[in-house]
């Protein structure tokens, strides 16, 4: 077993060195870092993270009984395989998300799916915000002129968001993101790809991330996506969004 681990850990070494050297850049590459913060072990296994509200905080835009389920089953499921695995699975890092290949198919399988879902809800559950009152709700002033600059405007943004989003073949994920140009983005993912893995095309630093796999919405939206859509609108954590647009 310390073999492998010793294996996962150079070929992790060579991926960041990799990237480091050549997509990236030593930038981006300090955001990917920051990405870890979505990982959590504790020594012996991955833990689900609290979300930082209560489960009924988003109603009525996203009902209690969807986000109790989205926690406790949906994000619990990705992290009990991960923990089902052979022990040295809780050294995997956003790097290994990055690489997205490993020594085996089965282990790769297990990062694409597993680690990919596990860092994507915990990360998604941050980018969304309570708003109880229903007020206006958009995006600060840095990243309202990076969004301009990029889209004309924030309307055009939103609908693009909203078009690719609600398109995506069936599960998937939509996601703002600052790609290696400094460029904001949009861009989706199937099942737990997202933008920081070598598969995709389309790769960068996450800014904003949608998840629209059936579950995320159905037991109130049922086949209307795209008003799940419109109302996670007024749930967006901005503040959050323009925290990871800064790297701050
Ligand atoms: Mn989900």
């Amino acid at each position: 077993m310390s073999d492998r681990r010793d294996f996962l850990r150079k070929t992790a070494l060579f991926g960041l060195s990799g990237l480091a050297g050549s997509l990236i850049g030593k930038e981006k590459l300090d955001a990917v870092e920051s990405a870890s913060d979505f990982l959590v072990n504790d020594g012996n296994s991955f833990v689900l993270p609290k979300l930082p509200y209560a489960y009924d905080a988003l109603e009525p835009y996203i009902d209690k009984q969807t986000m109790e389920i989205h926690h406790t089953k949906h994000h619990q499921a990705y992290i009990d395989k991960l923990n089902g695995a052979p022990a040295n699975s809780i050294n995997f890092s956003v790097d290994d998300i990055t690489k997205c290949e490993s020594v085996d198919a089965t282990t790769t399988a297990l990062i694409r799916n597993n680690l990919g879902g596990y860092f994507n809800h915990s990360l998604f559950w941050t980018l969304l915000k309570p708003n109880p009152k229903g007020e206006a709700n958009n995006p600060g002033v840095a990243l309202a002129e990076a969004i301009n600059r990029d889209f004309k405007s924030i309307d055009d943004f939103k609908k693009e968001f909203s078009e690719k989003a609600t398109k995506i073949f069936g599960s998937g994920w939509c996601w703002l993101i600052l790609d290696t140009t400094n460029k904001l983005r949009i861009v989706t993912s199937p099942n737990q790809d997202n933008p920081y893995m070598k598969v995709m095309a389309d790769r960068g630093k996450v800014v904003l991330a949608l998840d629209v796999w059936e579950h995320a919405y159905y037991l109130k939206y049922q086949n209307k996506r795209a008003d799940y859509i419109s109302n996670w609108w007024n749930i967006v954590n901005w503040e959050k969004a323009a925290q990871l647009f800064s790297g701050k």
